[in-house]
């Protein structure tokens, strides 16, 4: 059996929010109750997108809440060579093309999916994206909390981005490539995020890596029952008063801590949160939050 090595891999576009320590819990307490390691990925791959100072903000507030990562953390900035190489992997199979398509050319059409308009261009050719020729068939996965899955990313996105026009590497790319190459077993993250998997999959496939497990978290929403996320300005997490946050954060998780655990330090929760943990309790119904801290 190959050892657990799970990640939490926040991007630094703000600080957390109760949305992020829901991850970071979940993936925490999946890695080291299996004996595994568990570590942080900064995925800073768009720097117009980051808010100056949230790498770090979130480092600290990881710290505060008492977490533990192994190794080094990894910032996704300093990986660009990794992903060219991917890239020319990916070109020597034959599988990019140079797309110059603009975002409103694509919004005319009827259907989400890209129709192929740029496919024979496969050749490298200045200001344009690099897609990747996705094929028609379908992809099934096990999520560990959302059950069978099923997508033909064909039909849904069709051949996805992997570099931006501008320059930029898309998400997908980035995070197979690191996913891969940090030997991630398991990835624990939202459920905004079940729809990516299949994509995500079909590269790794491609690339030859392994596919990890997954497991997408319930969304947590705000009392207007929308997501809650940067963009509907989710309240950063504080660096104090920790502890009473984190057993929020298991009950939400439908874990059952005893109320003794108040009276702790936030790595003591924690070190419970792992000793008792149990996944099958999680569910998948959205988790009603109010942010009154
Ligand atoms: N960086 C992504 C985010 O903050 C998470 C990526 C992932 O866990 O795969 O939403």
């Amino acid at each position: 059996m190959r050892a657990t090595i799970g990640r939490f891999a926040p991007s630094p576009t703000g600080p957390l929010h109760a949305g992020s320590l829901l991850a970071a819990v979940a993936s925490y307490c999946e890695a080291r109750a299996a004996g595994g390691q568990w570590l942080v990925r900064i995925e800073d791959l768009d720097p117009p997108r980051e808010v100056p100072g949230a790498s770090s903000l979130i480092l600290h507030q990881l710290e505060a809440f008492g977490f533990e990562w192994d190794g080094e953390v990894r910032y996704q900035s300093r990986r660009h060579e990794a992903y060219e190489a991917a890239l020319s992997a990916l070109q020597k199979q034959g599988l990019l093309f140079w797309c110059r398509c603009s975002r409103t050319d694509l919004a005319r059409l009827p259907s989400p999916a890209y129709p192929g308009t740029c496919r024979e261009f496969t050749l490298p050719r200045p200001d344009a994206a690099i897609r990747l020729r996705v094929s028609d068939s379908i992809r099934c996965f096990t999520d560990a909390l959302f059950g069978s899955q099923q997508e033909s990313v064909r039909n849904t996105v069709g051949d996805f981005v992997l570099k931006r026009r501008d320059g930029l590497y898309a998400y997908q790319l980035a995070v197979v490539v690191d996913d891969a190459d940090q030997g991630i077993t398991q990835v624990v993250r939202g459920s905004d995020l079940l729809d990516n998997t299949a994509r995500q999959i079909v590269l790794q496939q491609m690339l030859g890596v392994p596919t990890p497990d997954y497991m997408h978290l319930p969304l947590i929403v705000n009392t207007d029952g929308n997501k809650l996320s940067k963009q509907t300005f989710a309240k950063a997490l504080p660096l104090t008063g920790c502890t009473t946050l984190l057993l929020q954060t298991l009950h939400h998780l439908r874990q059952k801590p005893p109320a003794r655990l108040q009276a702790e330090q936030p790595s003591t929760v924690l070190a419970w949160a792992v000793a008792n943990w149990q996944r099958h309790r999680i569910g998948t119904d959205p988790i009603p939050f109010s942010e009154g801290y």
